[in-house]
């Protein structure tokens, strides 16, 4: 692990690893936050005496069960599923679900923890949760798409409700899983109860603007930070990972605001076009016709695909990890500095790895760490549960705007809480802090629960 923590803190962490064994990326969150609350237990001794980082870093609750589902041949498939209910100190969980073949508890955890101080720091009445399965969607029809989210929910849906856990996607689970969760929901419950998942269809209950609201969220947050610095997003070159939700909503944010993206990837490889990429053709590439990113250097004769290649030696003024945790290591991190890359902010959950952003730390780059900089997603989920509430919705244009003073808001609280904790310009520290002491006053609020 990069820093070195107060001595109180590293017992802390030592019982947490020792408490979760295996779980690295666990881990690797917890160790994040607790390297930069050094000074916030020096200035808060009551933090200690009523133990909470201690009980932040414990899941109030976790789930873990069978999916057994068969596929269109009539083979049965046994997958494993989790629900980690980690913090409702500010309301119910909230928090998507991931259904990707490396997901485990460790995988989970990670993003329910860091989910918790995400949460606190949209200002939203959101608690912290996430949830998943090792199921692997790649290849699957939609009919076996609809089994197995059929199975699942079945297990699930006596944990949810619109007061208790309120999932949404992640990776590999979108408006078409939602729709078969959702189904399920209401078909066992009998209950057509909207605000027990967001991310929904606009046709049944879904808000104007989720689906772009984590990638606009990341481009509104970057173009802060590039402010706070008296520059901006026009005629930069930007390269952004992935291609899913996410990566594509960045795109056209920034495009929207001058920048030209030059390169995205998926699993597989990366495409580059120096000209600028066609973001019309990539979201019919990846959004209506599910085929992989290379399909795009077969149509466009600008563009080349590299098979298994880096996006991030691409040379670049801003880099938008939207991928998947750890994405992007210490030497990804030298070489996009060394290429002149002034900004970084985070649409996936963890892509930087801890050697990653000291780096970005010690160059003094514009650094957004998912936490804050992808907030805008779960912030927009926080919305569709206000119109589901009132049985209202909002147009796309309120809803947008609603999402940029959100993110404006989180900008400032993060800048605003780096300073006055004597780390200017550290958006790490910032964010951690920010989320944390929003979770932990009403915890001890609360008392010892
Ligand atoms: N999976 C998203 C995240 O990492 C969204 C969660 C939600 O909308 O509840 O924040």
């Amino acid at each position: 692990m990069s820093a070195r923590l107060d001595e109180r803190l590293e017992r802390i962490y030592q019982e947490v690893t020792h408490r979760n064994p295996g779980e690295s990326e666990f881990h690797q969150a917890v160790h994040e936050v607790l390297e930069t609350l050094g000074p916030v237990v020096a200035k808060y001794p009551e933090l200690a005496e009523h133990k909470v980082i201690q009980r932040v870093c414990e899941p109030e609750r976790q789930i873990i069960f069978r999916v057994p589902w068969q596929d269109d041949r009539g083979e049965i498939h046994i997958n494993r599923a989790f629900r980690v209910e980690f913090n409702s100190a500010l309301g119910p969980y909230k928090g998507g679900m991931r259904f990707h073949p490396s997901v485990y508890l460790g995988i989970i955890k990670f993003l329910g923890f860091e989910q918790v101080f995400k949460n606190g720091l949209t200002g939203m009445p959101i608690g912290g949760g996430k949830g998943g399965s090792d199921f692997d969607p790649k290849g699957r029809s939609d009919d076996e798409i609809m089994r197995f989210c059929q199975s699942l929910m079945t297990e699930l849906y006596r944990y949810l409700g619109e007061y208790t856990d309120v999932p949404a996607g992640d990776i590999g689970v979108g408006e078409r899983e939602l729709g078969f969760l959702f189904g399920q929901y209401k078909r066992i419950t009998n209950r057509y109860e909207s605000g027990v998942l967001t991310g929904k269809g606009l046709a049944w209950g879904g808000s104007c603007a989720r689906k772009e609201a984590t990638g606009y969220g990341t481009v509104y947050f970057l173009q802060e930070m590039l402010k706070a610095r008296g520059d901006d997003l026009d005629g930069k070159t930007c390269v952004i990972s992935g291609s899913g939700n996410v990566a594509i909503y960045a795109m056209s944010k920034a495009m929207q605001h001058g920048a030209k993206v030059i390169a995205c990837s998926d699993s597989a490889g990366i495409i580059v076009d120096e000209q600028g990429l066609d973001l019309a053709r990539i979201k019919r590439i990846k959004e209506i016709e599910r085929r992989r990113i290379s399909a795009y250097a077969d149509e466009v004769s600008s563009a080349r695909h590299i098979a298994g290649g880096n996006l991030w030696e691409i040379p670049c003024d801003v880099a938008l990890p939207c991928a998947t945790q750890n994405e992007l290591d210490g030497k990804d991190a030298k070489r996009l500095i060394e290429n002149g890359c002034i900004a970084v902010a985070e649409g996936a959950n963890m892509p930087t790895t801890p050697e990653g952003v000291r780096l970005f730390q010690e160059a003094k780059i514009a650094y957004g760490p998912g936490k804050a900089a992808n907030a805008g997603g779960v912030a927009t989920s926080a919305l569709e549960m206000q119109q589901n509430a009132s049985r209202d919705s909002w147009t796309f244009e309120h809803t947008e705007q609603r999402l940029r003073e959100i993110m404006i808001d989180i900008h400032r609280n993060c800048h605003e809480t780096a300073e006055e904790f004597g780390m200017p310009g550290d958006y790490v520290s910032g964010a951690n802090i920010a989320g944390f002491l929003k979770v932990s006053k009403a915890m001890m609020a609360m008392g010892v629960i």
